[in-house]
């Protein structure tokens, strides 16, 4: 599960980073030495722009191309690749964001092709060898600067290429607009820099770039406020949606959708309880990964997802791996470095779980967890509320005894599929039934018992009608079934099964058994009605005539009831 990279991507990699030192190697002769001096102070001046480097969610930004600009203005291509390398190398490596060693390797190399890539296209557009600021080589500068964006551009495009499939958070303007920034600042700080060289050396350079640090500082709490401020933004977003008219799975993968605005992460899951199963099941997912786990469940109390349903307490794991409350669990740990993990609590249950991971270890930050906290409660309080519309929708429809569909509801049914049989021309039966003698059961053996009597002959029915059947319970001990589709003797032959299953099945009075047997009507349209009225009438016409000749039988409407034959 580790080694999801594939071997295009690897080989790309590595291709980079052999080229890149190879590249370094090759120009090292090209550096002059009697310089070494400045071009340390100059390493040292970009490792710490990168050192304080402004990270947010889509990329980061850094002064440290008004270094290697002006390097390059002042001691050529060489220099400014050595340089670049460098910085990379060591300033990535100082400020680890939790990138691996080939990423950083790859980072470096990318920037020394780059620079050396730029100088090319540089000398292309006629670009003087002394790199002079006169303003008949700004046409030529300008190349290098925009060759030297794409050359960038273009390799970390194919660098992220395979992680940013089905990842929720890539946002490329956001990037590209930043990046510009970057370029709009650092630019001509580096040719103001390379002027100062020329005039008072490599110490009028370092002060320069004073005020270069002191903006990217103050941009890193400008980014802060803005990632605060589009946070509430997002909050604000998510109570809007959640109070409307949203489908449970809809609300589920809005929340992450929202959520993703707001926090970077790999692969996020919302697990819902299913009561039908016991267990907690995936409700939403997005991520890489999103497909793989749509099976996966979790036990209350079991593994550390379950331990955290039980608990209800919201978890931060900054490395799965190390972790004693994930040590030994299998699964999703493997997949995930850092893991983030909410409750989703209402009053007093625990209706599920949002998880978010990540690949990389100590991805996420306390600040995070307190973000999906909020968010979880207001989702819980949503769930809550669909869960209890649909509970009311199914009361409203249905018959609190025998948990089959109500009078009103299969009239409701009833009008409309009988429409659509008129206009295709199809068939549609209808059986009324009604328990014989049900006074008698009741008398003897009370009300209660007469009560489980409904309900157990609407679990034989239930059982016996097919799932394009509608049973309802009609009125007292009435019941009636709408079959689609389905004409007489199909029906009948339904109707008959119904009544040899009651009539063959064991009631029971404390220890007492007895039997009840069942009449029915049954009707078909087209046969023997033209419209909805007349259908239930030649139903409810044949339970009588079923009832006259003796009951316990079912009888098939005949249009020589009505001559009173
Ligand atoms: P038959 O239909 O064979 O002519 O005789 P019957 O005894 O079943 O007669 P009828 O259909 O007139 O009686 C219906 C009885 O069903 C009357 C009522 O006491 C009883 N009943 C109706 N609803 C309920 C209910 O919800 N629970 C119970 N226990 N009895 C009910
Ligand atoms: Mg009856
Ligand atoms: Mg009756």
């Amino acid at each position: 599960m580790r080694r999801t990279r594939k071997l295009p991507h690897i080989l790309y990699n590595w291709t980079v980073v052999v080229i890149g030192i190879w590249l370094l190697a090759h120009t090292f002769p090209l550096l002059n030495l009697d310089h070494g001096q400045a071009l340390l102070i100059l390493v040292a001046l970009a490792v710490l722009a990168e050192w304080l480097a402004v990270v947010f969610p889509h990329g980061h930004l850094s002064g440290g191309f008004a270094v290697v600009f002006s390097t390059y203005l002042v001691f050529g291509p060489a220099a400014a690749a050595w340089v670049n390398g460098l910085s990379t190398l060591v300033g990535q490596g100082v400020a680890n964001r939790g990138n691996p060693l080939r990423t950083i390797l790859f980072n470096a190399s990318q920037y020394v092709l780059a620079t050396l890539g730029a100088n090319f296209f540089y000398l292309l557009a006629g670009g003087s060898p002394d790199r002079s600021l006169a303003w008949a080589n700004a046409l030529p500068l300008a190349a290098f600067v925009f060759a030297y964006f794409i050359f960038n551009q273009s390799m970390v495009y194919l660098y992220t290429l395979p992680a940013r499939r089905g990842y929720p958070l890539f946002r490329w303007a956001d990037a590209m607009r930043w990046d510009g920034f970057t370029y709009l600042l650092t630019v001509p700080f580096g040719l103001l820099m390379a002027m100062l060289y020329s005039k008072i050396g490599i110490y009028g350079t370092v002060l320069l770039f004073v005020p270069v640090l002191a903006i990217q500082f103050m941009l890193r709490f400008y980014v802060h406020l803005e990632m605060a401020n589009r946070e509430l933004r997002v909050l604000y977003e998510v109570a809007r949606r959640l109070g409307g008219n949203l489908k449970l799975d809809e609300m589920l993968s809005m929340v992450l959708r929202e959520i993703s605005r707001m926090i970077n992460f790999h692969t996020g899951i919302i697990y819902l309880w299913s009561e039908e199963h016991g267990c907690y099941r995936v409700g939403a997912s997005t991520g890489p990964h999103a497909g793989l786990l749509m099976d996966s469940t979790i036990r209350l109390g079991e593994g550390f997802l379950g331990l955290a349903a039980e608990n209800r307490e919201p978890q931060l794991v900054n490395d799965t791996r190390l972790d004693v409350r994930t040590a030994g669990d299998v699964g999703l740990i493997q997949v995930h470095r850092s893991m983030l993990v909410v409750p989703l609590v209402a009053e007093t249950e625990v209706l599920g779980l949002i998880m978010l991971g990540d690949k990389r270890p100590a991805f996420f930050e306390y600040k995070h967890l307190q973000t999906l906290t909020i968010i979880s409660g207001q989702t819980a309080v949503a769930i809550t509320n669909v869960q209890l519309y649909k509970k009311l929708e199914k009361t409203a429809i249905t018959d609190g005894l025998t948990g089959l569909y109500n009078h009103r509801y299969f009239y409701q049914r009833l009008l409309e599929d009988f429409q659509r049989a008129e206009r295709y021309g199809a068939k549609l039966s209808l059986i009324m039934l009604d328990i014989d003698y049900f006074k008698q059961v009741n008398d003897r053996y009370g009300h209660l018992v007469g009560d489980t009597v409904l309900a157990g002959v609407s679990r034989i029915i239930s059982g016996e009608v097919r799932s394009s059947d509608l049973a309802a319970r009609y009125g007292g001990e009435e019941f009636a079934v709408m079959m689609p589709e389905t004409g007489p003797t199909e029906a009948m032959h339904v109707a008959e099964r119904i009544r040899l299953a009651v009539r063959e099945n064991l009631f029971d009075n404390d220890g007492v058994r007895f039997q009840v047997r069942i009449s029915g009507g049954v009707a078909s349209y087209p046969v023997h009605a033209a419209n909805v009225r007349e259908l239930m009438d030649a139903a409810d016409t044949a339970l009588y005539r079923a009832k006259e000749e003796g009951r316990d039988r079912i009888v098939l409407y005949s249009h020589s009831f009505k001559a009173g034959g």
